[in-house]
């Protein structure tokens, strides 16, 4: 087992020794990608007391829609979800940073690639995690994958099988040299990363739409709710490829990316090809929010007591 998964995870209905939280090499989902997963972040604050989970009850609801989507009834609602997230991350009192991983699945033997009658299956586990991406910032291509469409893979769900659609981008990416990709749907719109969300700023903050087969991104809807607060300007809309070169700075954002700068497209520089004003900023009060640092935005963290005092009571 590697070493940074931490040693309890909970599967089918109990708290287990992560090693022992296997399924068959049948399972439905292992065979066909009918699964859905959430990602979810817990940063260790300042006292080391605590984790604080990012965002739980919005990424809790996401992962129940992802699961109707493939009619995945789950034995738990959001608020179930939330308890089994707090309790697994206080049994492993993590001493650092740490990623959760629901994971929702078609847990039968079924030989039919169908969603209704196929058994249901539920767990969660959790990796020590530090940065997904390189903070400095990130060289990408416009990848020659297309964006899996909502007409054949929902992109807003966050579901096993698309992640196919990722690797293949992200895989090319690496093999040419950059970093990561970014990914053109259907219509030749821009819409995101192989496992973030894109915002450019020309001018204003601009993202792709819902509709641009995105997942919608916890950490989006986050950085548009920051940049309301600092009061700069941002439109939903459809982005072109070649607005890409023109940007003034680029980042992705998400769970594992936080918020990472992209320097580079095409190995054309990117504004000055160093992180823009804007994104660093942005970077900089996230990083203090998701720490528990900024009072007002408090409310969007999930305080789980793992320091040696809660060890002592508990
Ligand atoms: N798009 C994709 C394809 C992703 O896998 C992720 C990571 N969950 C994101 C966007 C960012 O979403 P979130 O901010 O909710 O983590």
């Amino acid at each position: 087992m590697p070493s940074h998964f931490l040693p309890e995870a909970y599967f089918n209905g109990a708290f287990v020794r992560f090693e022992s939280a296997n399924v068959s090499v049948a399972t439905h989902a292992l065979q066909y990608g009918t699964a859905v997963f959430g990602g979810i972040r817990g940063y260790r604050d300042a006292s080391a007391e605590r984790i604080n989970l990012f965002r739980l009850d919005e990424h809790c609801r996401r992962f129940l829609r992802s699961a109707a989507l493939l009619k995945i009834r789950l034995p738990v609602d959001a608020a179930g979800l939330q308890r089994i997230a707090v309790e697994l991350t206080a049994r492993n009192a993590p001493t650092g940073d740490v990623y959760l991983r629901p994971f929702a699945y078609k847990a039968g033997f079924d030989l039919t690639p169908t969603l209704d009658g196929v058994e249901d299956g539920f767990a969660m586990y959790q990796l020590a995690l530090g940065d997904y991406y390189a903070p400095r910032g990130l060289s990408v291509c416009v990848s020659s994958w297309q964006r899996v469409s909502d007409l054949a893979i929902p992109a807003r769900g966050k579901i096993s099988g698309a992640y196919v659609n990722s690797a293949l981008a992200k895989d090319d990416a690496a093999a040419q040299g950059f970093d990561e990709a970014i990914l053109l749907n259907v219509r030749g719109k821009v819409s995101e990363g192989s496992a973030a969300n894109l915002f450019l700023v020309r001018g204003v903050l601009v993202s792709p739409p819902t509709t641009a087969d995105i997942l919608e991104g916890i950490t989006r809807r986050t950085v548009l709710e920051l940049a309301g607060a600092l009061g700069l300007a941002v439109q939903e809309r459809e982005i072109d490829r070649s607005e890409l070169y023109a940007a003034d700075e680029l980042f992705f954002c998400g769970t594992g990316a936080q918020i990472t700068p992209i320097v580079a497209v095409d190995r054309r520089p990117i504004g000055t090809g160093e992180p823009g004003p804007t994104t660093v900023r942005l970077r900089q009060w996230f990083l203090q929010i998701v720490r528990g640092e900024v009072s007002e935005y408090r409310h969007w963290l999930t305080p789980v007591p793992v320091g040696a005092a809660s060890r002592a009571s508990g």
